[in-house]
């Protein structure tokens, strides 16, 4: 794609429209920024475009703006299907997202990792994975370094290992990765995507370009994946923590093996990842898989597992204090990571719950409400509903954070686990769930030394 001399507008100025914004000038287009925050609310950002002599709309999108441009690099943040947007396709301007852009300027190897949950998890391990073994990794995406920032630093060598969101696929065209890895596909995001089909057909673009010569790594343990298999023309090595598969990672007697076409290898003991919960032996099989079929050795392998600390805010152990384990799954911001959060306890749990509701049916919590938890504490604007939709557990309001905390504190006893893994967005009471889940950790802290 020749850029120079073209008029390009960055739509919403997160990191990556931030990164979009510098690659596309430095490249030689007249770009123009649009966001409908303030200007107030954009300070930190908006004089680094100044400085570039990039234009900057905010407070909203004027009609204008969106008219006689050359192309329109969209945030995952804004619905594809926003007015301004569908009247600028329909005018014939390409629009497309910033790993799209990414995408065409990306020399290297793409592995893409997808999944309503796991994404950070695995990107993270298995970019250490093919760093372990040698190949010379970049990691971005989703994950906080955008697609687009890796541009300058990779090479045909590279193999850069991308985290993509059903927000991100939704607006792809080129976008092909050698390795494509579906994780699992359970309800999240409905209250942008509406239905449930609709996400799924988001998810499953992931293999759009791809060729026989490719392949898709999917969990044989999840339904929505095994229907997505008929989907690809790649060729398909699943992963499975409950059964033997022909081609890909499973366990056999506590030992991960991987198999590709008639040649296996033993990887490692599953006793020996130090993470918590079965949902992570999932993450691991896949990680496993993208390095085995990028040529890692298996003892590079077990080594960078083996090394591998949970991720900030992903089931993330705080403390043990007066006898109670406190973990911080801030990152829990769906109903399906608070159950895999839930089954990672045998029992006596205190869950705090709550914050902004997506769509989400909590009642499929009741269940392990009733095996596991001991104290459901509420908090945040879903509150109502969820007390509406769990029973089998006794439910304390608690309204905020720290209120939740001291008093699932008072009430828990030596051997009780104390949970953060709310099952809801946070932007109802926080910035982020990297906010709720430090201010959670800061107040476990206080709470040691009181
Ligand atoms: P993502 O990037 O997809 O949000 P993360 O690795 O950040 O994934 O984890 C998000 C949440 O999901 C955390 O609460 C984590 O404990 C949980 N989780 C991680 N891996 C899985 C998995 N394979 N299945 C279900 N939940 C998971």
């Amino acid at each position: 794609m020749d850029l120079a001399n073209k008029r390009v507008l960055v739509v919403g100025l997160g990191k990556s429209g931030v990164a979009s914004a510098l690659f596309l000038k430095e490249h030689g287009a007249q770009v123009t920024v649009s966001d409908t925050k303030s200007g107030n609310e954009l300070r930190n950002e908006i004089p680094v475009l100044l400085d570039h002599g990039i234009t900057v709309e905010t407070g909203g999108h004027g009609e204008r703006t969106f008219r006689g441009q050359d192309l329109i690099v969209v945030s995952p943040g804004v619905p594809v299907d926003a007015p301004l947007l569908v009247q600028a396709r329909s005018q014939g301007e390409p629009v497309i997202g910033e790993v799209e852009l990414a995408a065409q300027f990306l020399p290297g190897r793409i592995v893409a990792i997808t999944g309503s949950n796991g994404k950070t998890t695995t990107t993270t391990l298995a970019g250490e994975i093919l760093t372990a073994g040698g190949l010379p990794t970049l990691v971005g995406g989703n994950i906080g370094t955008p697609a687009i920032s890796l541009a300058g630093r990779a090479t045909v060598q590279s193999v850069i290992v991308l985290e993509v969101s059903s927000f991100q696929l939704e607006t792809i065209q080129t976008f092909h990765p050698k390795i494509a890895v579906v994780l699992n596909v359970t309800p999240d995001h409905l209250d942008r995507h509406r239905t449930l089909e609709k996400y799924i057909d988001a998810k499953a673009r992931i293999f759009e370009n791809q060729r026989g010569d490719d392949f898709a790594v999917l969990n044989a343990d999840d339904p929505t994946c095994v229907s997505l298999a008929r989907r690809t023309r790649a060729k398909v090595f699943w992963f499975s923590r409950q059964k033997e598969v022909q081609e890909g990672a499973w366990v056999r007697e506590g030992a991960i093996l991987f198999r590709n076409v008639d040649r296996q290898h033993e990887i490692m003991l599953a006793s020996e990842i130090p993470l918590k919960g079965a949902h992570n032996l999932e993450n691991v099989l896949a990680a496993v898989c993208a390095g085995a079929l990028m040529g890692c050795a298996a003892e590079k392998i077990r080594q960078a597992v083996h090394e591998f600390k949970a991720v900030e805010h992903r089931l993330e152990f705080v403390a043990t204090i007066r006898g109670v384990d406190y973990y911080n799954d801030s990152k829990a911001t769906n109903v399906d990571a608070t159950i895999k959060a839930l089954e990672s306890f045998p029992a006596n749990i205190h869950l705090i719950l709550g914050g902004k509701d997506k769509g989400s049916d909590y009642s499929v919590l009741n269940d392990l409400l009733k095996k596991r938890v001991k104290h459901v504490y509420t908090i945040g604007a879903a509150a109502a509903k969820i007390k509406s939709q769990i029973k089998n557990v006794e439910v304390v309001h608690a309204e905020t954070l720290d209120n939740a905390v001291r008093k699932a504190a008072a009430a828990a006893t030596a051997g009780d686990v104390v949970l953060l893994a709310p099952a809801c967005a946070s932007f109802d009471q926080f910035k982020s769930y990297e906010e709720r889940g430090k201010l959670f950790k800061e107040m476990v802290r206080n709470l040691a030394n009181a």
